[in-house]
């Protein structure tokens, strides 16, 4: 008889339930939803079964900084959706460039982005690559006279976003695919604002496509995480790096974003239609300067009088919260000016367009009557 194991022991192992696929074939039934693989790390029965997972090669999984199950599911569904070979979950949207920009650019390089881009995305390339002996030039894509003129001199990547923020700018992506794939440029969009239910930048010409999931696709304010999908080439890059750094997005919250993901079509277009009435209520209101809407996506940015009008607006929202991201189910409001573009010089940042007295609405899911109550009432405060 085998010996009782002291309760020190029992404890340090625990007793965990039958697996369901691991039951008798009468007893087996699977998990409707995707059970989360809260693991960092998984046995073996032998040295030879860990081998091809530890190199990372097959579909199994030794330790989760290489590959966990929640995390493939996100990378599944996101190349899925997006029409790409393959995709990498990341930490967070910053970590899926980094891994893009470090494996698709070297020394000597020059990247070239979009003026107008995510303060953080700038602050990525002046304060970082930028160190690395990348050289790092803004251009105004939305004009691709001006990107076929700073392609006159070689260029590694064109990095551009599908709507910029915050001033909701469209950029011509089949146009910049084709001034980019004649001079062998890697043509990178985020398309965080947009998700593959508005846009798919990879049918347009994209090489790889990048997402803050924290944003819509997770689309609940309760994770961050990021994802880029392209080939298999790009992707095995950026992948080999995201290991050596340590920065594959988290079982939970890979789990949470996939969540979010089955009910991202229903949110994406019920923000979209919200978005459409707003601008029109906006922009037929006296009190607003100016509207920036492209006439579809989930978000409107609106510019008032100057710094002064932008904050008491806030301060009077009732229900809109200032949120310092976007994508929830509840509608937020951003102030570029102090918070995704804070760390850019107040003139470089005006002579952008991005006025102290703009206000950037991420529409949420609420109904557009209490919504325009809302701004209404704080727009005549
Ligand atoms: N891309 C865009 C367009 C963003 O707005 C953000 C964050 O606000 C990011 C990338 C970075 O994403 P994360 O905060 O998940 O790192």
């Amino acid at each position: 008889m085998r010996r009782p194991v002291d309760l020190a022991t029992l404890a340090a192992r625990g007793v965990r339930s039958p697996a369901p696929e691991a039951l008798p074939n009468g007893e087996r039934s699977t998990p409707s939803a995707e059970p989360l693989y809260q693991t960092s790390v998984f046995d073996f029965a032998d040295v030879e079964s860990s081998e091809g997972p530890l190199r990372g090669e097959g579909d199994g999984y030794s330790y989760a900084r290489i590959r966990h199950p929640n995390g493939r599911s996100l990378e599944l569904t996101v190349a899925a959706l997006e029409g790409a070979q393959d995709a990498l979950a990341t930490s967070s949207g910053m970590s899926a460039l980094g891994c893009a920009l470090l494996a698709g650019a070297t020394t000597g390089d020059r990247v070239l982005c979009q003026d107008d881009a995510y303060g953080g995305t700038r602050s990525l390339l002046d304060n970082h690559l930028a160190r690395f002996g990348v050289t790092v030039e803004y251009v105004r894509a939305t004009d691709p006279a001006c990107v076929a003129a700073a392609l006159d001199r070689p260029a590694r990547v064109l990095l551009v976003e599908t709507l910029s923020n915050p001033l909701l700018r469209e950029v011509d992506l089949p146009a910049l695919a084709a001034l980019c794939h004649a001079r062998g440029v890697l043509l990178l969009v985020d398309n965080t604002f947009a998700t593959p239910i508005l846009r798919r930048p990879l049918e347009q010409g994209a090489d790889l496509v990048i997402h803050s999931a924290t944003k819509f696709l997770g689309g609940h304010h309760d994770l961050t995480a990021g994802v880029l999908a392209g080939s298999h080439t790009l992707i095995g890059a950026a992948r080999s790096l995201s290991i050596a750094l340590g920065v594959q997005a988290a079982p939970l919250d890979a789990w949470l974003a996939c969540r979010g993901i089955r009910t991202l079509d229903l949110r994406m277009k019920r923000a979209e239609e919200t978005a459409r009435a707003l601008a029109a209520r906006l922009r037929a209101d006296v009190r607003v300067r100016a509207v920036h809407f492209p006439g579809w996506g989930p978000l409107v940015s609106f510019e008032l009088d100057g710094d002064a009008a932008a904050r008491r607006t806030v301060r009077a929202l009732a229900a809109i919260e200032l949120t310092p991201s976007l994508g929830g189910t509840a509608t937020g409001v951003s102030h570029p000016a102090t918070s995704s573009h804070r760390d850019m010089a107040p003139e470089a940042r005006r002579a952008l367009g991005i006025a102290d007295g703009l206000l950037r609405l991420s529409v949420g899911l609420e109904t557009e009557s209490d919504l325009w109550a809302d701004l209404d009432h704080a727009l005549g405060a």
